[in-house]
Protein backbone atom coordinates (compact mmCIF):
# COMPACT_ATOMS: atom_id res chain seq x y z
CA UNK A 1 0.00 0.00 0.00
CA UNK A 2 1.20 3.69 -0.65
CA UNK A 3 0.42 6.23 2.06
CA UNK A 4 1.01 9.61 1.47
CA UNK A 5 0.25 11.73 4.81
CA UNK A 6 0.51 15.58 5.13
CA UNK A 7 2.54 16.03 2.27
CA UNK A 8 4.01 19.85 1.66
CA UNK A 9 6.07 20.60 -1.52
CA UNK A 10 7.92 23.68 -1.74
CA UNK A 11 10.24 25.20 -4.63
CA UNK A 12 12.39 28.36 -5.20
CA UNK A 13 13.44 28.38 -1.50
CA UNK A 14 9.89 27.54 -0.18
CA UNK A 15 8.91 30.97 -1.75
CA UNK A 16 6.06 28.74 -3.59
CA UNK A 17 4.18 25.65 -2.41
CA UNK A 18 3.25 23.27 -4.60
CA UNK A 19 1.59 20.57 -2.50
CA UNK A 20 -0.35 21.39 0.80
CA UNK A 21 -1.25 18.59 3.64
CA UNK A 22 -1.62 16.34 0.36
CA UNK A 23 -2.61 13.27 1.71
CA UNK A 24 -3.42 9.86 -0.42
CA UNK A 25 -3.48 6.19 0.15
CA UNK A 26 -3.68 3.77 -2.73
CA UNK A 27 -4.60 0.25 -1.33
CA UNK A 28 -2.68 -2.82 -3.37
CA UNK A 29 -4.16 -3.66 -6.57
CA UNK A 30 -6.05 0.00 -7.16
CA UNK A 31 -6.40 2.24 -9.50
CA UNK A 32 -6.61 6.01 -8.46
CA UNK A 33 -6.34 8.83 -11.11
CA UNK A 34 -5.87 12.45 -10.59
CA UNK A 35 -7.09 14.96 -12.55
CA UNK A 36 -6.79 18.78 -12.39
CA UNK A 37 -5.48 21.91 -14.40
CA UNK A 38 -1.92 22.83 -15.99
CA UNK A 39 0.66 23.58 -13.02
CA UNK A 40 -1.45 22.31 -10.51
CA UNK A 41 1.14 20.01 -9.18
CA UNK A 42 0.19 16.54 -10.68
CA UNK A 43 3.66 15.88 -12.10
CA UNK A 44 5.74 17.39 -8.83
CA UNK A 45 3.99 14.66 -6.92
CA UNK A 46 5.11 12.37 -9.59
CA UNK A 47 8.91 13.05 -9.08
CA UNK A 48 8.34 13.70 -5.21
CA UNK A 49 7.16 9.98 -4.93
CA UNK A 50 9.96 8.67 -7.44
CA UNK A 51 12.57 10.46 -5.41
CA UNK A 52 13.19 14.07 -7.69
CA UNK A 53 15.82 15.64 -5.80
CA UNK A 54 14.96 19.20 -6.64
CA UNK A 55 12.27 20.12 -3.64
CA UNK A 56 12.01 20.81 0.34
CA UNK A 57 9.47 18.09 1.19
CA UNK A 58 7.78 17.60 4.56
CA UNK A 59 5.51 14.92 5.46
CA UNK A 60 5.12 10.95 4.46
CA UNK A 61 5.30 9.21 1.67
CA UNK A 62 5.32 5.11 2.68
CA UNK A 63 4.76 2.15 0.32
CA UNK A 64 4.20 -1.18 2.36
CA UNK A 65 5.60 0.94 5.13
CA UNK A 66 9.01 2.00 3.91
CA UNK A 67 9.59 5.64 4.18
CA UNK A 68 10.38 6.80 0.74
CA UNK A 69 11.08 10.25 1.86
CA UNK A 70 14.70 10.59 1.55
CA UNK A 71 15.75 7.39 0.05
CA UNK A 72 17.64 7.72 -3.56
CA UNK A 73 15.64 6.93 -6.51
CA UNK A 74 17.13 3.61 -7.26
CA UNK A 75 16.05 2.29 -4.19
CA UNK A 76 12.72 3.63 -4.50
CA UNK A 77 12.41 1.50 -7.90
CA UNK A 78 13.90 -1.48 -6.83
CA UNK A 79 11.05 -0.88 -4.31
CA UNK A 80 8.62 -2.05 -7.30
CA UNK A 81 7.84 1.48 -8.08
CA UNK A 82 8.13 2.63 -11.75
CA UNK A 83 7.15 6.44 -12.82
CA UNK A 84 6.39 6.76 -16.36
CA UNK A 85 7.19 10.10 -16.92
CA UNK A 86 5.44 13.17 -18.68
CA UNK A 87 8.16 14.01 -21.19
CA UNK A 88 10.39 10.80 -21.33
CA UNK A 89 14.35 12.11 -22.06
CA UNK A 90 16.34 10.81 -24.87
CA UNK A 91 19.61 9.20 -23.21
CA UNK A 92 22.28 8.58 -25.54
CA UNK A 93 24.87 6.11 -25.25
CA UNK A 94 22.70 3.75 -23.32
CA UNK A 95 20.33 1.08 -25.03
CA UNK A 96 17.19 0.07 -24.42
CA UNK A 97 18.47 -3.61 -24.03
CA UNK A 98 21.41 -2.80 -21.69
CA UNK A 99 19.76 -0.93 -19.10
CA UNK A 100 16.80 -3.59 -18.93
CA UNK A 101 19.68 -6.27 -18.61
CA UNK A 102 21.21 -4.34 -16.11
CA UNK A 103 18.12 -3.41 -14.13
CA UNK A 104 17.14 -6.87 -14.25
CA UNK A 105 19.92 -8.32 -12.71
CA UNK A 106 20.03 -5.73 -10.36
CA UNK A 107 16.73 -6.46 -9.46
CA UNK A 108 16.47 -10.68 -9.50
CA UNK A 109 20.80 -10.80 -8.50
CA UNK A 110 20.47 -13.76 -11.63
CA UNK A 111 21.97 -14.14 -14.89
CA UNK A 112 19.37 -13.24 -17.70
CA UNK A 113 19.23 -16.22 -20.36
CA UNK A 114 19.84 -13.47 -23.19
CA UNK A 115 17.63 -15.49 -25.58
CA UNK A 116 14.45 -15.74 -23.33
CA UNK A 117 15.03 -11.76 -22.72
CA UNK A 118 15.26 -11.26 -26.39
CA UNK A 119 11.90 -12.51 -26.99
CA UNK A 120 10.48 -10.85 -24.41
CA UNK A 121 11.23 -8.06 -25.36
CA UNK A 122 10.14 -8.62 -29.26
CA UNK A 123 6.80 -9.79 -28.13
CA UNK A 124 6.32 -6.80 -25.84
CA UNK A 125 7.75 -4.63 -29.23
CA UNK A 126 4.71 -6.45 -31.13
CA UNK A 127 2.00 -5.82 -28.42
CA UNK A 128 2.81 -2.14 -28.75
CA UNK A 129 3.32 -1.87 -32.83
CA UNK A 130 6.81 -1.18 -31.87
CA UNK A 131 9.49 -1.15 -34.33
CA UNK A 132 11.55 -3.79 -33.13
CA UNK A 133 14.93 -1.55 -33.77
CA UNK A 134 14.40 0.59 -30.64
CA UNK A 135 15.19 -2.63 -28.50
CA UNK A 136 19.19 -1.93 -29.83
CA UNK A 137 19.27 1.91 -30.02
CA UNK A 138 19.65 4.61 -27.51
CA UNK A 139 16.91 5.12 -25.40
CA UNK A 140 14.64 7.35 -26.67
CA UNK A 141 16.88 9.00 -29.09
CA UNK A 142 15.34 9.87 -32.78
CA UNK A 143 11.78 8.56 -30.85
CA UNK A 144 8.74 10.51 -31.45
CA UNK A 145 6.34 11.30 -28.89
CA UNK A 146 4.27 8.37 -28.87
CA UNK A 147 7.23 6.24 -29.85
CA UNK A 148 8.59 7.24 -26.82
CA UNK A 149 5.65 6.48 -24.72
CA UNK A 150 5.19 2.75 -25.98
CA UNK A 151 8.92 2.44 -25.28
CA UNK A 152 8.41 3.91 -21.40
CA UNK A 153 5.92 0.76 -21.47
CA UNK A 154 8.46 -1.81 -23.21
CA UNK A 155 10.66 -1.04 -20.25
CA UNK A 156 7.48 -1.74 -17.82
CA UNK A 157 6.62 -5.08 -19.06
CA UNK A 158 9.99 -6.26 -18.96
CA UNK A 159 10.84 -4.84 -15.12
CA UNK A 160 7.20 -5.54 -13.80
CA UNK A 161 6.66 -2.94 -11.18
CA UNK A 162 4.27 -3.54 -8.91
CA UNK A 163 2.99 0.13 -8.32
CA UNK A 164 2.88 2.48 -11.70
CA UNK A 165 2.52 6.35 -12.10
CA UNK A 166 1.84 7.03 -15.49
CA UNK A 167 2.25 10.78 -16.17
CA UNK A 168 -0.37 12.01 -18.77
CA UNK A 169 0.51 8.26 -20.84
CA UNK A 170 -1.90 9.46 -23.17
CA UNK A 171 -0.98 13.37 -24.16
CA UNK A 172 0.05 13.43 -27.91
CA UNK A 173 -1.27 9.76 -28.72
CA UNK A 174 -3.32 9.29 -31.65
CA UNK A 175 -6.60 6.99 -31.63
CA UNK A 176 -5.07 4.19 -32.48
CA UNK A 177 -1.95 4.40 -30.56
CA UNK A 178 -4.10 5.46 -27.31
CA UNK A 179 -6.17 2.21 -28.03
CA UNK A 180 -2.75 0.14 -28.38
CA UNK A 181 -1.61 1.45 -24.96
CA UNK A 182 -4.26 1.33 -23.14
CA UNK A 183 -4.74 -2.38 -23.64
CA UNK A 184 -1.26 -3.24 -23.32
CA UNK A 185 -1.86 -1.51 -19.44
CA UNK A 186 -4.92 -3.20 -19.29
CA UNK A 187 -3.42 -6.57 -19.74
CA UNK A 188 -0.50 -5.71 -17.54
CA UNK A 189 -3.31 -4.62 -14.55
CA UNK A 190 -5.10 -7.85 -14.69
CA UNK A 191 -2.12 -9.66 -15.58
CA UNK A 192 0.03 -8.52 -12.76
CA UNK A 193 -2.25 -6.68 -10.22
CA UNK A 194 -0.12 -3.37 -9.63
CA UNK A 195 -1.47 -0.71 -8.36
CA UNK A 196 -1.57 2.79 -10.72
CA UNK A 197 -1.58 5.91 -10.43
CA UNK A 198 -3.12 7.34 -13.32
CA UNK A 199 -2.30 11.14 -14.11
CA UNK A 200 -4.11 12.63 -16.88
CA UNK A 201 -6.88 14.99 -18.79
CA UNK A 202 -9.12 12.73 -20.79
CA UNK A 203 -11.99 10.72 -19.75
CA UNK A 204 -10.74 8.06 -22.64
CA UNK A 205 -8.38 6.96 -20.60
CA UNK A 206 -10.02 6.48 -17.78
CA UNK A 207 -12.87 4.64 -19.33
CA UNK A 208 -10.78 2.38 -20.53
CA UNK A 209 -8.64 1.20 -17.49
CA UNK A 210 -11.64 2.11 -15.22
CA UNK A 211 -10.06 3.56 -11.62
CA UNK A 212 -11.60 2.68 -8.42
CA UNK A 213 -11.30 6.40 -7.78
CA UNK A 214 -10.76 9.63 -9.90
CA UNK A 215 -9.39 12.95 -7.67
CA UNK A 216 -9.57 16.37 -8.39
CA UNK A 217 -6.29 17.96 -7.28
CA UNK A 218 -6.63 21.81 -6.56
CA UNK A 219 -4.61 24.38 -4.24
CA UNK A 220 -2.15 21.30 -3.29
CA UNK A 221 -4.51 18.82 -1.89
CA UNK A 222 -7.43 16.92 -3.46
CA UNK A 223 -11.05 18.62 -3.45
CA UNK A 224 -13.02 15.72 -4.74
CA UNK A 225 -13.16 12.26 -5.18
CA UNK A 226 -15.39 10.30 -6.95
CA UNK A 227 -15.66 7.13 -9.53
CA UNK A 228 -14.80 7.14 -12.96
CA UNK A 229 -17.93 9.43 -13.91
CA UNK A 230 -16.11 12.00 -12.64
CA UNK A 231 -13.71 12.45 -15.25
CA UNK A 232 -16.96 12.78 -17.65
CA UNK A 233 -18.61 15.43 -15.48
CA UNK A 234 -14.72 17.21 -15.89
CA UNK A 235 -14.72 16.73 -19.07
CA UNK A 236 -17.89 18.17 -20.06
CA UNK A 237 -18.35 20.72 -17.32
CA UNK A 238 -14.74 22.16 -16.71
CA UNK A 239 -13.13 21.62 -13.24
CA UNK A 240 -14.91 24.13 -11.10
CA UNK A 241 -18.53 22.65 -12.18
CA UNK A 242 -17.62 19.51 -11.68
CA UNK A 243 -15.98 20.47 -8.25
CA UNK A 244 -19.38 21.10 -7.22
CA UNK A 245 -21.00 18.16 -8.89
CA UNK A 246 -22.39 16.10 -5.76
CA UNK A 247 -20.63 12.78 -5.89
CA UNK A 248 -22.73 9.74 -6.96
P1 LIG B 1 1.11 19.80 -13.67
O1 LIG B 1 1.82 18.52 -13.92
O2 LIG B 1 -0.08 19.68 -12.79
O3 LIG B 1 0.77 20.51 -14.95
P2 LIG B 1 3.61 20.58 -12.40
O4 LIG B 1 3.65 19.69 -11.24
O5 LIG B 1 4.51 20.25 -13.55
O6 LIG B 1 2.11 20.79 -12.89
O7 LIG B 1 3.99 22.05 -11.92
C1 LIG B 1 3.41 22.65 -10.77
C2 LIG B 1 3.96 24.04 -10.58
O8 LIG B 1 5.32 23.96 -10.19
C3 LIG B 1 3.92 24.91 -11.83
O9 LIG B 1 3.60 26.22 -11.45
C4 LIG B 1 5.34 24.81 -12.34
O10 LIG B 1 5.67 25.96 -13.06
C5 LIG B 1 6.15 24.68 -11.07
N1 LIG B 1 7.37 23.91 -11.26
C6 LIG B 1 7.46 22.59 -11.49
N2 LIG B 1 8.74 22.19 -11.61
C7 LIG B 1 9.48 23.31 -11.46
C8 LIG B 1 10.87 23.59 -11.48
N3 LIG B 1 11.76 22.62 -11.69
N4 LIG B 1 11.26 24.88 -11.29
C9 LIG B 1 10.37 25.86 -11.06
N5 LIG B 1 9.04 25.67 -11.03
C10 LIG B 1 8.59 24.42 -11.23
MG1 LIG C 1 2.36 17.50 -15.60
Amino acid sequence: MLKIDNLNVYIDNENKKILDNFSLEINDGEIHAIMGKNGIGKSTLCKVIMGYPFYKITGSIKYNNVELLGIDASEIAKNGIMLISQNPPSIEGVTNAEVLRTALREKSNENIDIFKFNKEMEKICDKLCLDKSFIHKDINVGASGGERKKIELLHMGILKPSFIILDEIDSGLDVDALKIVSNFINEYYHEYKPSVLLITHHKNIIEYLKPNYVHILSDGKIIKTGDYHLAENIENEGFSKASDISEK
